[in-house]
């Protein structure tokens, strides 16, 4: 189903600039409407945001593949996603071979995509809880990427980094975001770049928004 509009949409972000291979593959052969609600099902291969519940969204497609690129992956390699959500990041990640753990604080949300990967068989470690603190059992990962806006860049996150590893998260006020990219040089160094002009829902806990600051 909606194969042609997959590959309308990657032909979109290839012309926004999304150069991965890996990543436009997985675009590929993702099916984006199973992350949504049904009633939706027909917008699921634009190049937009879209509402999943709770108040919560599943990100735009090119925010997606480019938060994905910008991590530099190699099969194997072990993320960690904070902000669960739909499920359709960590489908990505988990269909470009790898391993994926991902936090929801929501509880509904995390029961649902739990189940929804049960039924298609998607193979990535879910938690419920605070993603700020990061997930030091399975730590150090060779890449994070938090899908919601933080007010600062939680350290628990860059701690739990390995050499080398990177770090991508969005961070500025609760409306727009610039997308920082840290590479981890040493514990204490890092590279830092900055893409402007991103918005997404915030990232609530105790390294991100306090519930009574939104
Ligand atoms: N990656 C998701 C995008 C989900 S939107 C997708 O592919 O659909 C961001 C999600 O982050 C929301 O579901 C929200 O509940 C969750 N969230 C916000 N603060 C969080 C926190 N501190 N820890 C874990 N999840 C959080």
């Amino acid at each position: 189903m909606y194969e042609k509009e997959r590959n309308e949409l990657v032909d979109l972000l290839k012309k926004k600039g999304i150069k991965d291979e890996k990543v436009l593959t997985a675009i590929n052969n993702i099916e984006r409407h199973l992350f949504i609600p049904d009633a939706i099902g027909y917008h699921a291969y634009k190049d937009t945001a879209l509402p999943i519940g709770y108040g919560q969204t599943i990100s735009q497609p090119y925010t997606v593949a480019l938060m994905t690129e910008y991590l530099k992956l190699s099969p194997n390699d072990k993320v960690l996603e904070i902000g669960t959500g739909s499920g359709y990041q960590a489908a990505i990640l988990n269909f470009m071979g790898i391993k994926v753990y991902s936090i929801e604080r929501n509880f509904d949300i995390y029961s649902r995509t739990q189940k929804l990967f049960d039924k298609m068989g998607i193979r990535a470690v879910l938690r419920c809880g605070d993603g700020t603190l990061g997930w030091s059992e399975f730590a150090p990962y060779n890449g994070i990427i938090v899908t919601a806006g933080s007010p600062d860049i939680p350290k628990n996150l860059k701690n739990q980094l390995v050499a080398n590893g990177r770090l991508v998260i969005p961070v500025g006020d609760k409306r727009t975001q610039t997308l920082k990219v840290l590479t981890k040089i040493d514990e204490e160094n890092f590279n830092i770049e900055s893409i402007p002009s991103f918005a997404f829902v915030p990232l609530i806990g105790k390294q991100g928004w306090k519930e009574g600051q939104l």
